[in-house]
């Protein structure tokens, strides 16, 4: 039996090794806190499930297979992990990002629809969409419960059979020398025939990868009962780097930045929001949903983005049998199970990573992302 080492128990390291575990690798999952602590960037309470990533494909189409992933495996845990309450992106350019988003989703054949900003006041309680050339319906994306959902990730690996060992681990080689498959945890070392590093914002600590660690911001807001309807959409402002969704579980309406925050460390860096982050908030909401200009926030979170230049991910390997998987750029949540089954062809020796996610120099570009400008 084939073994293989997963460090980090997020929802890629989780994830991952759930699948290996299910096609017969035997699995030792490293994680230093507990799977869906809240420094992870999986332990946010939500994150998004959009098609939409501008004219790429590949990230389209994984997020559309997504889906039915996450439905399944919410079947197999008996509870909803993934909210399936429509997407509406808000257009600023006739031209730009969302018109480019729409002919990939259209040559792909994921369901969408074009409208009018008018069309706007029958999805949300009240809109204002003067400023937007056209909306774009995503009616299939939506919200995952992403604690939630890595917590039931790791569950279910650990009853396949993971082995999950509670601890730091650190690298064994490196410098001159190659890394070797294995890691250190506690003075002991683990061996086996394939490491996977999949330490979010942790990576840059442990490998020198072209990763910026910042500080991210997340606001809920306590909205009247009308905003508090299962069928409150997500949405997204990608001019105004802006997002958010309905009240999910009674945490109230989310209304967040997607622009990149000051440099953060994750371990011990201050977990408050700032009040400029309120502020900014705020003044979204009251443009784009008058109504709700002044709603008290009833939950917040930080979080980091563990941001690369061009916000494609890095998957490589960095000696025989040892690869990383880090560089999430704040879109990876939603593609994990199906990563999953991608990451397990690399491993297995069955496929190579694509380029685009290679160790080499990157251009600046955020198209991945759903941060256009910033507020
Ligand atoms: C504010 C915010 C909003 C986001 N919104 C979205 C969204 O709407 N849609 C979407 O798809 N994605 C979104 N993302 C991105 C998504 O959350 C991440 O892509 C995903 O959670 C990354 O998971 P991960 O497993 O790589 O990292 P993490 O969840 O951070 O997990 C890494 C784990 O590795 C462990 N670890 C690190 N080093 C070590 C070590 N040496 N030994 C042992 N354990 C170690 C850590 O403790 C941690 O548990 C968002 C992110 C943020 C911060």
């Amino acid at each position: 039996m084939k073994s293989v080492i997963v460090v980090g128990a997020g929802i890629w390291g989780s994830s991952l090794a759930l699948r290996l575990a299910e096609t017969g690798w035997r699995v030792t999952l490293v994680e230093q806190h507990t799977p869906g602590h809240v420094r992870q960037a999986s332990a946010g309470e939500t994150r998004l499930l959009r098609c939409s990533h501008g004219e790429d494909d590949w990230y389209a189409s994984m997020a559309f297979n997504a889906r039915d992933a996450w439905r399944e495996l919410g079947e197999r845990a008996g509870e909803e992990l993934y909210h399936e309450a429509g997407m509406m992106w808000f257009a600023v350019r006739p031209d730009g990002w969302e018109q480019a988003s729409a002919r990939t989703l259209a040559t792909l054949g994921i369901p969408h629809q074009v409208l009018d900003p008018a069309d706007g006041g029958r999805y949300f309680p009240d809109f204002r969409g003067d400023d937007l050339s056209f909306l774009l319906w995503e009616p299939q994306a939506g919200v995952l419960r992403a604690r939630r959902a890595t917590q039931v990730t790791a569950g279910l690996a650990v009853a396949a059979g993971v082995s999950l060992v509670r601890g730091r681990a650190v690298p064994v080689g490196g410098g001159a020398e190659p890394y070797e498959r294995a890691v250190e945890v506690d003075g002991e070392v683990l061996r086996a025939d394939r490491v996977v590093w999949a330490c979010g914002a942790w990576l840059p600590q442990l490998f020198d990868v072209p990763v910026s660690v910042t500080k991210q911001d997340t606001l809920h807001f306590a909205v009247p009962p009308a905003w508090t309807t299962p069928g409150t959409p997500a949405w997204v402002d990608y001019a105004a780097s802006a997002y958010g969704h309905g009240d999910v579980d009674g945490v109230g309406m989310k209304a967040t930045s997607d622009a990149e925050g000051e440099p953060y460390e994750p371990e011990n860096g201050v977990r408050q929001v700032d009040p400029g982050s309120v502020e900014r908030a705020r003044a979204y909401l009251g443009r784009r949903f008058p109504s709700l200009a002044g709603a008290p926030v009833l939950f917040s979170q930080v979080c980091q983005y563990a941001l690369t230049p061009d916000a494609e991910w890095i998957i490589d390997e960095v000696s025989p049998g040892v690869w990383l998987m880090g560089g999430d750029s704040g879109h990876g949540f939603k593609h994990a199970p199906v990563l999953a089954g991608y990451m397990a062809g690399i491993v297995s020796g069955e496929q190579e990573p694509e380029a685009r996610f290679w160790l080499a120099e990157r251009s600046p570009s955020r198209g991945l992302r759903t941060s256009g400008e910033s507020w």
